[in-house]
């Protein structure tokens, strides 16, 4: 070894020139005093070797670090590759197949950030006489003008959505009815196409074609399920830009809605407005931009309604609400709280009692609904199956009493498949055992003769378990409300206006 560094030590300072007279000292000097050097190189060597070990010790830990990380903090949902079908007829009176379907077509609007006391009518705090003078109150009345005025064509409620409340996770919850998880939150800007079972691929599978504008977040999500002549997705991320979003939706909009009944190629049409939320984000919800837009929203709502005829279901909703400042992506109550809304020119809707609609306090005590009540309820009514990993319950409003049991009734057996294969919904002896009785006293007490009570009380029970299902889900690990240790934000099971 000795020997072969010695012939390097000179082959080295002959490549540095060793015929140069400056550096001929070098050689000499190392043959003269070879220990001193040895012992430089041994320490070198130490050195070194002290470098790889304490470098693969962190690269070690480093692993390590990556695999709990996974293992427990970003515990990511197990997405089930299920894709619905329709269930197969198990009771007598229900049909075997899925619902037929309520519509010809849906025209779908979003408007981002539509919180929901911008749609209601809000007295001013200090006079309750008089109407509120904040900007983005009482200017978009169309919604709830319409629900007073043609109570059995319109419906208006406060739609809940469950934390985050950012777009990306909320058109998860809108369209597969699960809950997002702290995986999922954090890959809000990912854009990730979503493969599990949503009503965009059940239409899609059905050979239903979907026209889509607006909000570029559908098309890296949805693409797959968009007709690609009628894709018109507009950038999202600059909020400061209040207004091309906007315009990129009516450019397209107008042409597809006035187009004949026979040439309309689409038969789901959405349109995904941007410039509310943009507003906030840049001025806050008080400025009088807001009010401009809020305006402008409803002249477009009210100029579709006028466009469609009595086989298109109008759905307009927001997907989140926003915050004092404008902003939005936490749990607080103002932004979570967005709007639902329905209207179809023939009569459809079953309104309950008036007193769960009541907008005083800005709706304080409304009837609200979960987000992802949305995924079951425009699957039955558009005759699809309901996505297998779902976990809302069709809107009671929107069926009438034998729809809403043969609705509760799939529902059950979708949230039953789901619960079956997640290992730890799986085990609670206490919900299997109510989805048996259930499931039996749909088969036994559900014919022609039974009675409007019979059949409410069975929808009830099966509300109650699909409450609790919801509940135990939302404690699982992986949940992003348990992983926040945020408490559960779902309204209790008797707020829901579920028991009444
Ligand atoms: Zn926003």
């Amino acid at each position: 070894m000795d020997e072969i560094e010695k012939s390097h030590a000179s082959a080295d300072t002959e490549a540095l020139g060793g015929t140069y007279p400056g550096t001929s000292a070098i050689p000499s000097q190392a043959v003269k005093a070879p220990p001193r050097i040895r012992l430089r190189q041994q320490k070198l060597q130490l050195t070194f070797i002290g470098y790889v070990v304490v470098l693969s010790m962190f690269t070690a830990l480093q692993v390590l670090g990556v695999w709990f990380f996974t293992l427990g903090f970003l515990l990511s949902r197990q997405v089930l590759p299920d894709i619905a079908e329709c269930t197969p007829n198990m009771v007598a009176a229900v049909d075997d197949t899925c619902m037929p379907p309520q519509f010809d077509k849906v025209v779908m609007l979003v408007i981002d950030a539509l919180r929901f006391d911008f749609t209601i009518p809000v007295e001013d705090s200090a006079n309750p006489d008089q109407p509120s003078g904040e900007l983005f109150h009482n200017n978009f009345p169309i919604l709830h003008d319409t629900f007073l005025s043609q109570p059995q064509n319109a419906i208006h409620l406060k739609f809940m959505a469950d934390p985050p409340t950012t777009t990306l996770q909320r058109l998860k919850g809108l369209t597969t009815g699960t809950l997002p998880t702290f995986i999922d939150a954090g890959s809000n800007f990912d854009g990730d196409s979503v493969d599990e079972d949503n009503w965009l691929l059940q239409l899609h599978k059905h050979n239903k074609t979907v026209a889509f504008m607006g909000d570029d977040t559908w098309k890296a999500m949805f693409s797959k399920y968009i007709d690609p002549t009628l894709n018109f997705p507009y950038d999202s991320l600059n909020v400061r830009d209040l207004h091309t979003v906007d315009n990129g939706v009516l450019e397209h909009m107008w042409p597809l809605l006035r187009e004949s009944g026979s040439k309309q190629k689409w038969d789901v049409l959405i349109g995904h407005f941007l410039g509310v939320d943009h507003v906030g984000h840049r001025y806050g919800p008080n400025h009088y931009t807001m009010k401009e837009k809020l305006n402008q929203m409803n002249d477009v709502i009210k100029e579709v309604m006028k466009t469609l005829d009595n086989k298109t279901l109008l759905v307009v909703m927001g997907d989140h609400g926003m915050d004092a400042t404008g902003n939005h992506g936490g749990e607080a109550l103002d932004e979570l709280e967005s709007t639902f809304f329905m209207y179809l020119k023939r009569k459809f809707v079953h309104r309950k009692d008036k007193d769960v609609y009541d907008p005083r306090q800005k709706g304080k005590n409304y009837r609200a609904i979960n987000q992802i009540d949305l995924v079951p309820t425009i699957s039955l009514l558009l005759g699809l199956p309901i996505p297998h990993n779902n976990l809302g319950f069709p809107v009671d409003e929107l069926f009438g009493d034998r729809d809403l049991t043969i609705g509760a009734f799939k529902t059950l057996v979708q949230i039953q498949k789901f619960r079956a294969q997640t290992p730890s919904l799986s085990q609670n002896d206490a919900l299997n055992e109510e989805y048996r009785l259930l499931y039996r006293d749909f088969t036994e007490q559900v014919s022609s003769f039974s009675t409007k009570k019979t059949l409410s009380a069975l929808v009830e029970r099966t509300k109650k378990f699909q409450y609790s299902s919801l509940e135990e889900y939302l404690l699982e690990p992986s949940t992003y409300a348990e992983r926040s240790r945020q408490r559960i934000v779902f309204l209790p099971f008797s707020k829901h206006g579920r028991m009444g």
